[in-house]
């Protein structure tokens, strides 16, 4: 049996990610964008709650169960920022290498420079479903000030990896995938996701 599921993001790559692992177990994704919903507002302070807003918008507007996440870079010296204004921390118009800029700046008179990805899930099987899935994950790194390394995105060429003793930009994206707090979040909602079922 399929259950049909609205992605509550437009990024083709996401849809890709969660496909690949959702469809096995029966589930159908499709992208907001196919139901002509636009994109929800995230003025909240946690990733939790735009998370939660966002698959709440795209489930009222679809009548479909909703799956949204929410992700961003914490720097432990500056209370967690860049946090939810990861994507735009350096104001619009949106440039990683602006933001990047900014947050090795931000970074530059604090010894610890330590920071972490986070990402969190959230499946709603309606839009008032009281008892949201939520899964997160959380991925440890330091921010360095120059840039290594082709791959992956946003802040990926700046985060360091002690064990590996590379950026997140010289993983390959199989390898990303398995470590990153997307990663992690993902393995554990598909989890959820077929307890739900039995
Ligand atoms: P979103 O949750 O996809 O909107 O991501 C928010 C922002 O967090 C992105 O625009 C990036 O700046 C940052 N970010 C989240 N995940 C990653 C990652 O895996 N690598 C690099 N930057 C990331």
């Amino acid at each position: 049996m399929n259950h049909k599921i609205v992605l509550a993001s437009n990024n083709a790559g996401k849809l890709a990610e969660l496909s690949q692992m959702l469809t096995p177990l029966g589930f159908e994704l499709h992208t907001q964008s196919e139901f002509g919903v636009p994109e929800a507002d995230e003025p909240f302070g946690t990733f939790i709650e735009n998370a939660l807003a966002k698959a709440r918008h795209a489930s009222r507007l679809t009548g479909l169960p909703a799956l949204a996440d929410d992700s961003g870079i914490c720097a432990s010296a500056l209370g967690g920022e860049p946090g939810v204004h990861s994507a735009r921390y350096a104001g619009e118009p949106k440039s990683d290498a602006r933001n990047n800029e900014k947050l090795v700046a931000s970074l530059a008179s604090h010894e610890d420079k330590s920071a972490n990805y986070y990402c969190v899930l959230v499946y709603v099987r309606h839009a008032a479903d009281p008892q949201p899935l939520i899964a997160d994950g959380s991925w440890k790194g330091e921010v360095i000030a120059a840039p290594r390394g082709q791959g992956g995105f946003g802040y990926d060429p700046h985060f360091w990896l002690p064990q590996q003793q590379c950026t997140a930009a010289e993983l390959s994206s199989d390898e990303k995938n398995r470590r990153s707090h997307r990663g992690q979040a993902l393995v554990a909602m598909v989890e959820k996701l077929r307890s739900s079922l039995v």
